[in-house]
């Protein structure tokens, strides 16, 4: 025989005999059971809804549908006030719901044609996808259903509404005088749902709010950790329901949930509002240094070119003292040119992004020759050797001259600049499987390895004091790995405090013509 289960009931004692039998009540468990899950998918519904946006607008339209949708919290109408940590003021925002009792029947008849048309889609999926998995498709479509439901919602009737206008002209300020000005604020500091039963209520009742809210009403705070954000006034105006603690005790996890919500919004917002604000600084920066910088190349160009000029002999005869100054201003203005082409290639890099430049058969040698020449003043003042290995076999590389010339020129200037007096700096050329590695080394300061990853920043220098010896902007390098990387290279640096830097450029070979 099989035996019924056995209940413990409260004070029950099980060795006197307490242990009684009972027929479990079936449909009671499975109303309760019903009750349960009912209750939990309503805030599956709602929690979806509220993290289906990060715009605070949004999140505050879905706010008020889900207080009054029957499918939410079943109230008749909200009212949004926000605050206004500016002034310390909450305004009139929103109102969602009906406004007398005939749009009462249309609102009302509105949103439930809305929710038979997405239940037809929910019926059309559970016959698609058979009796026995309908459970799968009940939470995401439920979610589905609310979200576009309320959104629709609110775009079709939240903003055409009497009542909004009368609320948008309402505004109450938290230094009032008058006890009932302080009723928004109170509420937010207690971080609380209230119902307020009567006009008279020890915080005050705002007048303007007298003959639009219907009393009783419920006050539901929507705070962050620091301040109010906004607070929500819901009543059941046009409605068979009336307000009561149970809906009290309904809204506790709400407003944890709706000012969860906002205050993400508000900080997501913050963060879009503090990256666009840096993107657009960073803009004007990029734009006014490359408008600067093309206003001095040209008069630096005509300058230089007059030197040459000069230097020519082409305007009269120069004495040789004459010349030799004439070829510091020309070195100098060079030097200076050079400068500014660096900062008009990272400004414009910086706002318009990197192009590439298409490759092609370039002699590294007489590249070298000429980025040489560039730093042949600083190299005599400091009387250092610049040894070449391996000219003769050096193979083409794909690459572009100009470019290249300046990646040179830069490595070159480094390793002259951070070289002792007397310094030698070596250029040798290593092929390896296609491609070809032309390695400058130097044995001057060296950098230490935490510096080493940072060298290619805009405006890094190691030493960026003012009173540092070495001159620069910190933009040498910058330009040099941009240009290498618009020309297919690579670029390597090994370094040891105290005894030298090896930086290595790499290429790919170019095919060379066979001679017939
Ligand atoms: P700068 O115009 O200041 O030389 P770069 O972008 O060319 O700017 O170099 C950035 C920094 O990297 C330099 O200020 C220097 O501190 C370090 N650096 C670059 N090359 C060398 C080198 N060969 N030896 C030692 N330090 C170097």
């Amino acid at each position: 025989m099989i035996k019924e289960p056995l209940e413990i009931l409260p004070g029950s004692n099980i060795g006197r005999g307490g242990m009684k039998r009972r027929k479990p009540c079936t449909h009671m468990i499975n109303n309760h059971y019903k009750k349960t899950l009912e209750e939990f998918q309503k805030i599956t519904r709602i929690i979806t809804a509220l993290s289906s946006s990060q715009e605070v607008d949004d999140i505050y339209s879905i706010i008020l549908c889900a207080l009054i949708s029957p499918e939410g919290l079943n109230f008749s109408r909200s009212f949004l006030f926000t605050y206004d940590p500016k002034f310390d003021t909450f305004h009139g925002n929103m109102v969602l719901g009906p406004s007398s009792q005939e749009e009462a029947c249309d609102f009302f008849s509105q949103m439930q044609k809305e929710e038979a048309a997405i239940n037809t889609i929910i019926e059309a999926h559970r016959k698609k996808t058979g009796p026995g998995e309908e459970d799968i498709w009940d939470f995401p479509l439920s979610g589905l259903k609310v979200s576009s439901l309320w959104i629709s919602m609110v775009q079709k009737m939240g903003f055409q509404n009497p009542l909004t206008d009368t609320i948008r002209r309402l505004s109450y300020s938290g230094y009032g005088k008058r006890k009932n000005e302080k009723f928004f604020h109170q509420i937010c500091k207690d971080h609380r749902p209230r119902i307020i039963r009567q006009k008279r209520n020890p915080h005050g009742f705002p007048p303007g709010l007298s003959g639009i809210l219907d009393i009783p009403f419920l006050a539901i705070p929507v705070t962050g950790k620091t301040q109010p954000y906004a607070l929500v006034l819901v009543d059941r105006k046009f409605s068979n329901l009336s307000i009561t603690s149970e809906d009290l005790q309904n809204l506790e996890w709400f407003v944890n949930q709706a000012s969860l919500s906002v205050e993400n919004a508000m900080l997501y917002q913050d963060l879009q509002e503090a990256y666009n604000d840096l993107k657009q600084m960073e803009m004007l920066k990029s734009n006014f240094l490359s408008t600067v910088s093309h206003e001095l190349r040209t008069p630096l160009t005509t300058i230089y070119g007059f030197v040459e000029l000069l230097m020519d002999n082409r305007v009269g005869e120069v004495s040789r003292d004459q010349r030799e100054l004439l070829y510091r201003v020309a070195m100098n203005t060079r030097h200076l040119i050079n400068i500014v082409n660096d900062i008009i290639e990272v400004a414009e890099v910086r706002t318009h992004g990197m192009s590439t430049i298409k490759g092609k058969s370039v002699h590294p040698v007489p590249a070298l020759k000429a980025a040489i020449a560039h730093v042949q003043d600083q190299r005599e003042d400091k009387n250092i050797s610049i040894d070449i290995q391996e000219r003769d076999s050096v193979p083409p590389v794909l690459a572009d001259r100009l470019s290249l010339e300046r990646i040179l020129y830069h490595l070159l200037d480094n390793a002259v600049k951070f070289s002792p007096r007397n310094g030698r700096v070596l250029v040798e050329f290593h092929q390896t499987e296609g491609e070809l590695q032309i390695a400058i080394t130097d044995r001057g300061i060296g950098i230490a390895p935490g510096h080493l990853r940072r060298i290619y920043d805009y405006f890094y220098q190691v030493d960026n004091k003012l009173s540092r010896s070495f001159e620069g902007l910190g933009l040498g390098l910058t330009v040099t790995r941009l240009l290498i990387s618009a020309t297919g290279g690579k670029i390597l640096a090994e370094s040891t405090p105290g005894k030298g830097s090896i930086f290595t450029i790499v290429y790919p070979i170019a095919k060379q013509k066979k001679n017939l």
